[in-house]
């Protein structure tokens, strides 16, 4: 598999993973779509602090990388806004292919 540098294909690859994981979670728990998008949200609050956690003051990772929790946090809530406010037609195809929710 070629490296993903083309920042609209890594979303969607991105999505399909997510997409993918939603189902399996939602048929395995037989929880209410909303809760396991909640799970979907907290998930990603402690990937964020996992990776942040590696970039602090005590950081190993050398990419220069500087997290500031507050902006951080912006960032990615206006980013789930915008996704829920706009769905493009192709991104449909994502949970078809993955299987109904
Ligand atoms: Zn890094």
């Amino acid at each position: 598999m070629q490296p993903d540098t083309d920042s609209e294909s890594a979303g969607a690859e991105m999505h399909r993973s997510i997409m993918t994981a939603f189902c399996d979670v939602l048929r395995a728990s037989q929880l209410p779509p909303m809760t396991v998008m909640k799970l979907a949200a907290s998930a990603l609050g402690a990937v964020y602090k996992e990776v942040a956690d590696q970039h602090g003051t005590d950081g190993v990772c050398p990419c220069g990388w500087q997290p500031n929790r507050r902006t951080d946090i912006a960032v990615l809530q206006a980013a789930l806004a915008a996704s829920m406010e706009a769905v493009p037609s192709a991104d449909l195809r994502v949970m078809q292919a993955v299987g109904r929710a």
